[in-house]
């Protein structure tokens, strides 16, 4: 089996780094954090895919990572439910997950401080130490912001959706008694005129999945005509994908309490007016038209990054990461062979999620067809509820 560089080190690198190693491939993973990738994101709906390596490979239960929650209901201003269904789904947060996949990897294949500068299409890459290493097979995991795809398809750019997501944690031991029952076992969804809110609850900062040991976890939909205004943080910086806790402007996060008070249903308004540092994702579309070049191949939001409606960004990221070792077992090892048919796959499975997510948003935060209990929104990797 080939030698594979991960660049990388986040949910879909080290997926892509796991399923690689099992099936007999010599990898190490280069991650340009210096140090273990502890304070990143907040929650994140979790689909069989972004946890299939702990079901199939490992004896940790994936609903030991996730809590769990049985209703998806809808709320009116008024904080009265307009839709109401039993549909059980798995949160996490980034955290969780990162952890319990990292701990799967022996240590020596997972360098830290290691950014990547440079890729030759012979499998070179060059660190930013200067040290230069060679693998048979480079998996580019580098995120929305990839480098790699900038090198290889520099004709891409990604497309800003016209909203970003407002997020934020709160510790449920911090939530009214009559909020807490409200929330605690259910995801729980707002639809506003070209904006919609939700709330689900993940695990605690220690990973605990006791019910009122856990946060709870907002997501709001803002459309926002003046990025670039929202998104100079507090030093001045303009930000081009997120402003972390601490990074919005004062002026913003006045802004957004005093519109949570004023148009959100009293219990949603209370977590979101409460959350200390609300932090900021924009929304992109990003469209790859290939993701294989000779020994390289481009996986996650480094290829496809879609929109968060479907919840499945994560999962496709490990199912990049699959697929692809699945393809290199049936090519008897041989990259040459195994890309293409990967590549077909994949890109397939790219374009119908984000035409999916970007359906989803567009019904929610420009035609005003978002519809409470929609069918399309159940969570999914290859279409609702699948
Ligand atoms: C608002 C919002 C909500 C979301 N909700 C969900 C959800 O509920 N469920 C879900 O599954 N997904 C969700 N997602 C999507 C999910 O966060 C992403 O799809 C997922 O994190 C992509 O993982 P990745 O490993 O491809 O990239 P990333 O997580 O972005 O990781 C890229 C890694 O590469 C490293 N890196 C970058 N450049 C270099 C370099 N040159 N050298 C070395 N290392 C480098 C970075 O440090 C980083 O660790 C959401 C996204 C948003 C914006």
């Amino acid at each position: 089996m080939p030698s594979v560089a991960v660049v990388g080190g986040s949910l879909g690198g080290l997926t892509a780094a796991l399923v690689l190693a099992d099936v007999g491939c010599d990898v190490t993973v280069y991650e340009r954090s210096a140090s273990a990738l502890e304070a990143r994101g907040a929650g994140i709906a979790v689909l069989d895919e972004t946890v299939r390596w702990f079901a199939e490979r490992t004896d940790t239960d994936p609903d030991k990572l996730c809590s769990t929650t049985r209703w998806i209901r809808f709320l009116d201003r008024s904080g009265g439910v307009v839709h109401e269904r039993d549909h059980p789904y798995r949160f996490s947060s980034w955290n969780t997950i990162y952890r319990a996949l990292l701990a799967e990897l022996p240590a020596h294949r997972y360098r830290l401080g290691c950014e990547v500068t440079d890729i030759a299409g012979d499998g070179v890459l060059t660190l930013g130490t200067g040290e230069r290493v060679r693998a048979d097979l480079v998996v580019c995991a580098d995120g929305i912001g990839s480098a790699a795809r900038a090198r290889l398809l520099p004709e891409v750019t990604p497309t800003y959706s016209g909203y970003v997501a407002w997020r934020g944690t709160l510790p449920e031991t911090e939530l009214r008694p009559a909020t807490f029952d409200r929330l605690s076992d259910a995801i729980t969804y707002q639809v506003l005129a070209d904006s919609h809110v939700l709330v689900y609850p993940i695990p605690g900062p220690d990973g605990s999945l006791e019910p009122g040991k856990r946060l709870t976890n907002v997501v709001w939909y803002r459309n926002v005509t003046d990025l670039d205004a929202l998104m100079t943080d507090r030093t001045g910086t303009l930000r081009q994908v997120s402003l972390p806790p601490g990074a919005a402007r004062d002026d913003e996060v006045r802004r957004l309490r005093a519109d949570a008070a004023e148009l959100l249903a009293p219990v949603i308004a209370e977590v979101l007016t409460a959350v200390p540092e609300p932090f900021v994702q924009v929304v992109y579309d990003i469209e790859v038209p290939r993701m294989a070049h000779g020994r390289m191949c481009l996986i996650g939001d480094a290829a496809f990054a879609v929109r968060p409606h479907a919840a499945a960004g994560t999962a496709k990221a490990a199912a990049d990461g699959w697929e692809l070792a699945a393809s290199l077992v049936a090519a008897g090892g041989d990259v040459d062979v195994a890309l293409p048919e990967w590549e077909r796959r994949q890109l397939a499975l790219g374009r119908d999620l984000l035409r999916r997510n970007r359906e989803i948003g567009d019904a929610s935060q420009r035609y005003g067809t978002f519809v409470p209990g929609d069918e399309k929104l159940i969570f999914g990797l290859r279409g609702p509820g699948r």
